[in-house]
């Protein structure tokens, strides 16, 4: 194992776009998402129209990889 070349794994804020905030794991201190649990239509039950499809399914996809 290489330390050195390993990034520092710390608390991270991230603020969505809908102004909620929650902490994670990340290398970075500070992120910033346009979609999160609170908002997101998956997560909230409301469908909306499928203009954000795209957006969507690439959540999904980085959830469902999370797994
Ligand atoms: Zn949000």
């Amino acid at each position: 194992m290489q330390k050195s070349i390993q990034p520092e794994y710390k608390e991270a804020t991230v603020t969505c776009a809908c102004g909620n905030t929650f902490k994670t794991g990340s290398v970075k201190e500070d992120l910033k998402v346009e979609i999160c649990s609170a908002c997101h239509p998956f997560f909230t039950g409301k469908q909306k129209t499928n203009d954000r499809g795209g957006r969507i399914d690439k959540f999904n996809r980085k959830y469902n990889r999370d797994k």
